[in-house]
């Protein structure tokens, strides 16, 4: 299983999930200049010459990065996939309320393509097969199905919640902390 670590910036802003290889490559470069959460893993490295024991590091599940490169400037960065919007709406249909599987999910522009509608955070819902293809090229409107839930883009905060299927629960309190009220997370 892959490791996943929160790496935030030097603000405590949340820039994005690594690994360890790259966890350790941060540490190589001096750049962790604090750690919190639980321990995320434990390395052990070489036996030290002078002093005859053995080093490791724990390495914690939330790192302070202190780079320019880990440096957050884009709060509302959230790049709009299915299975991020699947998992934003709870793998529940906008239409009927059922809940589904994955595979059984559909994209669907709420404001049809042939109408105008965008791909983005707010023209996308989830959907069953049964009401994507009975709601056709119509607006929710034209179409008389009205929405059960009101579509919206995800913070940068949320959408890291999204990313990340194993978020751990010491990073789920630190994220969660800075979700917008209006989030289905909270739900
Ligand atoms: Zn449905």
């Amino acid at each position: 299983m892959e490791t996943n670590i929160l790496a935030v910036d030097r603000a405590y802003t949340p820039d994005r999930w690594i690994g360890l290889p790259d966890a350790m490559r941060l540490y190589g470069r001096g750049a962790v200049q604090a750690s919190f959460g639980n321990i995320a893993a434990v390395l052990r490295g070489g036996v030290n010459a002078r002093t005859g024991r053995k080093s490791i590091l724990e390495v914690r599940s939330i790192l302070v990065v202190d780079t320019q490169d880990f440096l957050v400037r884009d709060f509302s960065y959230a790049p709009l996939e299915r299975v991020y919007l699947f998992r934003r709406d709870r793998n529940m249909c906008a239409y009927c309320g059922e809940v589904f599987k994955f595979q059984e999910l559909t994209v669907e522009h709420i404001a049809p393509v042939a109408q105008g509608g965008g791909n983005t955070w707010e023209n996308w819902v989830t959907a069953c097969r049964h009401c994507n293809q009975k709601k056709g090229c119509r607006t929710p409107e034209q179409a008389n199905m009205p929405l059960l839930y009101v579509p919206y883009r995800p913070s940068r905060f949320e959408w890291l919640i999204l990313a990340n299927r194993n978020v751990l629960g010491c990073q789920m309190e630190f994220l969660m902390a800075r979700v917008p009220r209006h989030s289905r997370l909270h739900a």
